[in-house]
């Protein structure tokens, strides 16, 4: 990782670019514009100062024997594709298959949020979620399918709007045993053509 350049060269940077756009950064409306970008920044990519394998480590052991699938589905995840640092706009679902140990329900979502707060390529992303989970977890299954729409792809280029991409990432049980994947599909709502 290269040093972070300081808040007064992130500004330039963004001055720059609405030169390159053909603008003039000393129009009055533009003038708190560099500041606000590089503001909106920090939240589009706080991902990068937190390890989302940290939200994992705290588990719960009496679950009665629970020993069925857990789903967390329609995570609304907003990133930015690394290509073009346009965003992507898509939801995850994730489940996993526990161990013994299940994780409270909101730290799976904010693994797909640490994620998301990153530059990606959505393959990757769905890659992280699932070997992060596996990695901590260590549960027999991670299933991990995300549904997303580029606006680098709806916006410029070929301009197909209401066109998603689908992902997905099958570890352990959800990889070896189509029955188990099956279910997943089911209960996310992804099977016959939906
Ligand atoms: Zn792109």
């Amino acid at each position: 990782m290269t040093e972070k350049p300081s808040q007064a060269e992130a500004e330039d940077a963004i001055r720059v670019l609405l030169r390159w756009a053909g603008e003039d950064p000393a129009r009055e409306g533009l003038l708190d514009t560099p500041r606000r970008v590089a503001k909106a920044y920090g939240d589009w990519f706080s991902g990068y100062g937190e390890d989302p394998r940290e939200f994992l480590q705290r588990t719960f052991k009496e679950v009665a024997g629970y020993d069925e699938m857990v789903i967390l589905r329609d995570i609304s995840f907003e990133s930015h594709c690394e290509h073009h640092m346009a965003p992507i706009i898509g939801k995850a679902h994730v489940g996993y298959l526990p161990n013994g140990r299940v994780v409270g329900i909101s730290k799976l979502a904010r693994v797909v949020e640490t994620y998301a707060r990153r530059f990606q390529v959505q393959e990757k992303m769905t890659s992280q979620i699932a070997g992060c989970i596996e990695h901590v977890l260590q549960p027999l299954g991670v299933a991990v399918v995300v549904e997303a729409a580029h606006e680098c792809m709806t916006t410029r280029g070929i301009h197909k709007r209401g066109v998603s991409m689908v992902t997905s990432k099958m570890l352990g049980t959800f990889r070896d045993d189509a029955r188990t994947r099956m279910e997943f599909m089911q209960f996310i709502g992804m099977t016959n053509g939906k």
